[in-house]
């Protein structure tokens, strides 16, 4: 027998029998043993570090006499006593540890087992976390039959822990008021109706070196993937509280031991490693230790990078992705130290996305508005690879190149005749930032052409309320001022002029009122504005408000009157989703600066061009400064301008009959959302092209709807009193009933 034969025999699916496991524990060589015991970590159990979480729900009083436990009745300890905590309180812990990126949560009670009230109580309280929270639930509820753990399961616990604390031949030296059979069959019960199951011990109770490997195969023999291992922590009062504690020797080799015996297991780290030094704690992480109960082994979380955590890298585990999300990366209007949960998306395929998890979504979000052919289009990728093999990109300063040129004859063929110039930019607060500047530069240069030094005054902005423009300093100056960040960027932020929204609605009448305020504004102000910008038609993220063309007109015609440039906002609008390829065309009303993006590149590349009139870009290019002061490096990149080019030839083909698509899915959001009317907590509905929206009459809890979604099999983002949707083209019937069944259901089971 050799230690390098053991480590084979394992190594290759093999077991080491009890005998070889003492003849392991007495090698006179630890390192070479620790080493060995490592090799079998790193080969068969996970490298991903598991980290769960316990809340003690009740605490106290316990009837049992374990001679370690400070909850024992039995014993005189300062232990905390207190009845079953309640949901909320449950849910708070769980929280916050979900906020850290732990994916397990525990609830753990004293005594025998729970009264039949107080198991009712848990369930309900699982049930209320399961609904505001998406940690894994486990429990460890004492000794309960099958129908209490069937129970438990169907509330939504999904793995039971009962430790079998010692080795068999040890256990009723410590405990006479139950037997570790009992605990065996708990465990059996929890597996017999689905649940996994957790159980390990306590090391350094006084139990022998040959007692602790019968632990380990008594486990093993049990097939118990996580083991919880901790040391004995004496505590004054019980009958242990003496006991000599393992030297650091004896703990290493048993983790060593335990991973010969169990490769695969999850050796999970509980109470009591605080007694060891941090040398002990690499090496019990080296040898074998790769998962912990959070608050023991990790005192310290958040973005503090803990010592633990470092420990824990240095020993060569990584986390989770979702651990490492939300600590390294920030998402959209997101807290780094409570961020919202985040799905991590394995694909996208059609109108679906599937999850890492597996799960396969009905996107009803476009990936907020750009993806309209759906992901993973044939015609789009073969667009980009073939770019990719000629040029993914080279500056746009002096040099030009035909997927620029292609894109530009595309996008004049299918905007309005008056706008010929047309500019590429980054995204689509860029484009917006540049149309701005472009204003600005207009009166300018105007001011220079007419030598009327007043016109260069001109540069300020009216807009409406509501609006959303992007999140770029000017493109924020123009949001709107409450749901905007006005009043966070305060005397930073330049300050625009704002007139109501109009109130007329898309199939309403329409109030000629509407345009008064904005009329008497500009009235006023005129000579200090350059532009007035708005969204036509939708005012997206900013309301999801549909109004009345005839407020296009007006405001045309007011700005003309006051010698304003009109800026549409065309980003979110444009390429078909209100059922007109763009949104002037409701009122037919020609901007003289227009920001297209998102759909531009069928949502595959940040992108956003905007367009201007000869009017506009000869004014700017025949006076001084005698450029358009703004040029970015990735200016025309070709990638984005040949996949833009591919995605609007597809959705100008014949056969794609883009006219079509909209139609069918509005006239179906119209059968299939309008009857939501009816709801008590809905304030209105509103379809238009391919935009559904059900305005709620309360703000939604947007983390915990979005968890109802995704349990319903759609993706939808809600916001504020709003949910909505706004599908891909490519969305097939069925997957839109889906979808909009999916919204009627999560919102009619919100209080009302
Ligand atoms: N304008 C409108 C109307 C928008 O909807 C958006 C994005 N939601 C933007 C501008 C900003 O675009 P981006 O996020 O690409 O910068």
């Amino acid at each position: 027998m050799t230690l390098e034969n053991l480590e084979k025999r394992v190594l290759t699916g093999g077991a080491v029998t009890p005998e070889e496991a003492e003849w392991l524990a007495t090698h006179p060589d630890k390192p070479a043993l620790y080493e060995a015991a490592h090799r079998i970590t790193v080969a068969l159990a996970s490298q991903e570090f598991d980290m769960c979480s316990i809340i003690n729900a009740k605490s106290g009083r316990c009837p049992e006499n374990c001679k370690w436990c400070a909850q024992s009745s039995h014993y005189h300890t300062k232990a905390d006593v207190y009845e079953l905590v309640d949901k909320e309180e449950c849910l708070t812990h769980a929280e916050a540890n979900q906020a850290q990126g732990v994916a397990r949560f525990s609830l753990v009670t004293s005594g025998r087992k729970l009264s039949p009230r107080n198991m009712d109580k848990v369930c309900e309280s699982v049930r209320y976390m399961r609904q505001h929270s998406s940690i894994h639930l486990c429990a460890s509820l004492g000794l309960l039959g099958q129908e209490e753990l069937r129970n438990l399961h169907e509330a939504g616990v999904t793995r039971y822990h009962c430790n079998l604390e010692t080795a068999p031949s040890y256990f009723p030296t410590l405990c006479s008021t139950h037997t570790q059979e009992e605990k065996v069959a708990t465990l059996r019960a929890a597996r017999a109706v689905g649940m996994e199951v957790c159980s390990g011990g306590i090391i350094g109770m006084g139990e022998s070196l040959k007692q602790r490997i019968e632990f380990a195969f008594t486990l093993r023999e049990l097939e118990i993937l996580s083991i919880p291992i901790n040391l004995l922590q004496p505590i004054a009062g019980t009958p242990l509280e003496h006991q000599t504690p393992l030297t650091e020797e004896e703990i290493l080799t048993t983790i060593a031991l335990f991973r010969f015996i169990n490769p695969t297991a999850y050796l999970r780290f509980a109470g009591g490693r605080a007694q060891l030094s941090e040398e002990a704690v690499k090496k019990a992480l080296h040898i074998g230790v790769n998962s912990a109960i959070v608050g023991d082994m990790l005192t310290t979380l958040g973005s503090q990078v803990s010592k633990d955590k470092q420990l824990i890298t240095e020993a060569g585990y990584h986390f989770s992705d979702s651990q490492f999300d939300r600590e390294h990366l920030w998402h959209p209007y997101t807290s780094t130290t409570n961020p919202l949960p985040v799905y991590q998306v394995e694909r996208g395929d059609g109108a679906t996305i599937t999850l890492k998890d597996g799960r396969t979504l009905i996107e009803g979000m476009s990936s907020w508005w750009c993806m309209i052919h759906g992901y993973n289009h044939p015609v789009l990728n073969r667009a980009l690879t073939e770019q990719i093999a000629k040029m993914s990109h080279v500056m746009f300063g002096g040099l030009t190149h035909q997927p620029a040129i292609e894109l530009g004859k595309l996008l004049l063929s299918i905007l309005p005749a008056p706008l010929q110039k047309i500019f590429y930019a980054d995204s689509g607060s860029v484009s917006v930032e540049v149309a701005m500047k472009m204003a600005v530069q207009y009166q300018y240069a105007k001011s220079k052409a007419t030598g009327n030094e007043r016109l260069a005054a001109k540069s300020n902005f009216v807009t409406i309320r509501n609006g959303y423009h992007g999140d770029t300093w000017n493109a924020m100056s123009v949001c709107d001022p409450v749901t905007g960040m006005h009043s966070l960027f305060g005397s930073s932020l330049p300050v625009r002029y704002f007139v109501p929204r109009p109130t007329s609605r898309i199939d309403g009448e329409w109030h000629p009122s509407d345009a008064d305020e904005l009329e008497a504004c500009i009235a006023a102000h005129h000579t200090e504005l350059a532009a007035l910008i708005l969204e036509p038609i939708v005012q997206g993220t900013g309301g999801m408000w549909f109004y009345h063309p005839q407020y296009l007109i007006e405001a045309a015609r007011i700005c003309k009157k006051y010698d304003l440039l009109l800026i549409f906002d065309e980003i979110a609008t444009g390429f078909g989703r209100t059922g007109k390829l763009f949104a002037w065309e409701h009122a037919g009303v020609v901007p003289d600066i227009l920001c297209i993006g998102k759909a531009l590149t069928g949502g595959y590349l940040t992108f956003s061009a905007v367009l201007a009139t000869n009017e506009v870009a000869d004014t700017i290019s025949n006076n001084a400064p005698g450029t358009f002061m703004h040029g970015p490096t990735f200016m025309g990149n070709p990638l984005a301008c040949a996949v833009a080019a591919a995605s609007i030839k597809l959705l100008m083909s014949p056969e794609y009959d883009w006219q079509k698509r909209v139609a069918r899915i509005e006239a179906q959001m119209r059968d299939e959302l309008l009857p939501a009317k009816q709801l008590p907590q809905v304030a209105d509905v509103r379809v238009l092209g391919a935009i559904g929206v059900i305005e709620m009459k309360e703000p939604v809890d947007m983390a915990r709807m979005q968890q109802r979604f995704v349990d319903e099999g759609v993706w939808v983002r809600p916001f504020g009193r709003l949910v909505y949707v706004m599908p891909p083209y490519i969305i097939e019937p069925p997957q839109l009933t889906k979808l909009t069944g999916a919204l009627i259901n999560v919102v009619a089971s919100c209080r009302s």
